[in-house]
């Protein structure tokens, strides 16, 4: 990947070894960056040594909060290889969370460019051991200086990767999520569907009710009738009522999630019957009560998926199948992770 210029590190930092690695605490020696002027387009592409950014006080985005961000991996499989999971899917995700929040289009085959170009300036970053990976996390910011309110006229593309250890060091354990009925994350027509930073502030308070009341993580129903399951936490929801898997739709209030399309091609590759509907919480309620509420779990890049043992929601806590990980939520964890450290064939092209 030479295309892009390089100025390497003159003070390579000591790597963290694999067992010591935890989520997004360390970065890597070197950064990508990358700028936009209106009129000019996005210019000036580069890696150089990972440092702090110089920011003006009055810069737009400390303000109003005009950001973006994706978040991705790179696994180094058994065979050595380093593979990029889905990064067309997170670089057109990307793009779609800049129109969102008003920034110009993105040129996407640059994004994608840029990943692999860091990852191979960084690749001794990448950790060998089990369940271990490379997170990369692309982001966008506004950079005018000025105080008004308005989609800024300069932004900044900034890529850095962060070794990370394995989700379950300790096994897979089921979480305890509590259905909110206080907090919601998005309605129709906001933010909900853009990885954007105000959604994660916003979540904040949720996140510490829920733990305060011994649960894990927040489900969130929908904020118009307070009804219908959106996400939980920062991942996708599915859940298994008999023999048929249900998944909220895309309906703008919630991320298009890598994993969660991932998922849903590969049972529907199973012959599962899976449907993407609204679903409430009064029927997984009603369902984990009278035993038809098979396996419930959360998707998403960091975990894969994340069986939920047990849903609270209105002083109610119903354990789901017997508090352990069902079938398929096992059967999804074994085939993404297969794909992704290369030791399975990859049918649909995911990893590249
Ligand atoms: N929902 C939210 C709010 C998230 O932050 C994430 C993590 N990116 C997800 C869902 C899962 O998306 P993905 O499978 O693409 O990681």
């Amino acid at each position: 990947m030479g295309q892009f210029p390089i100025t390497r590190t003159a003070t390579p930092k000591a790597r963290p070894s694999d067992d010591s690695l935890a989520f997004g605490k360390v970065m890597t020696d070197h950064m990508f960056l990358m700028n936009y002027e209106e009129g000019k387009g996005w210019f000036n592409p580069r890696i150089e040594p990972y440092g702090p950014l110089s920011l003006d006080p009055a810069t737009s985005v400390l303000h109003y909060g005009q950001a973006i961000f994706d978040g991705l991996k790179a696994f180094r499989g058994d065979d050595g290889r380093i593979r990029l999971f889905r990064a067309d899917r997170h670089a057109q995700r990307f793009d779609r969370s800049a129109r969102i929040m008003s920034m110009p289009p993105l040129p996407v085959d640059l994004i994608r460019q840029s990943f692999d170009a860091l990852v191979s300036v960084d690749a001794d970053w990448v950790p060998r051991k089990a369940g271990t990976s490379l997170y990369l996390r692309p982001t966008i910011i506004a950079t005018d200086v000025m105080l008004g309110v308005h989609p800024a006229h300069s932004y900044l593309y900034f890529l850095i990767l962060s070794p990370v250890g394995s989700y379950y060091k300790e096994g897979v354990k089921p979480v305890r999520i509590l259905a909110s009925d206080s907090h919601v994350r998005a309605v129709r027509g906001g933010t909900g569907e853009a990885k954007t930073a105000a959604n994660y502030a916003q979540s904040l308070a949720g996140q510490q009710d829920a733990a305060k009341a011994g649960y894990t993580q927040v489900l969130y129903l929908d904020g118009v009738h307070r009804k219908f399951l959106d996400e939980v936490g920062t991942m996708n929801i599915m859940v298994r009522i008999g023999d048929e898997v249900i998944t909220p739709p895309l309906a703008g209030t919630i991320l298009d999630g890598v994993t969660r399309a991932s998922a849903i091609e590969l049972m529907r590759d199973w012959g599962l019957k899976v449907q993407e509907r609204a679903i409430s919480i009064d029927e997984v309620m009603q369902a984990g009560r009278d035993g038809t509420l098979k396996e419930m779990w959360g998707t998403g890049t960091a975990a894969v998926v994340s069986p939920v043992g047990t849903i609270g929601y209105k002083g109610e806590d119903v354990l789901i199948n017997g508090g352990t990980t069902g079938e398929v939520t096992q059967r999804l964890y074994d085939a993404i992770t297969g794909i992704q450290y290369g030791r399975t064939n990859d049918p649909h092209g995911w990893t590249s």
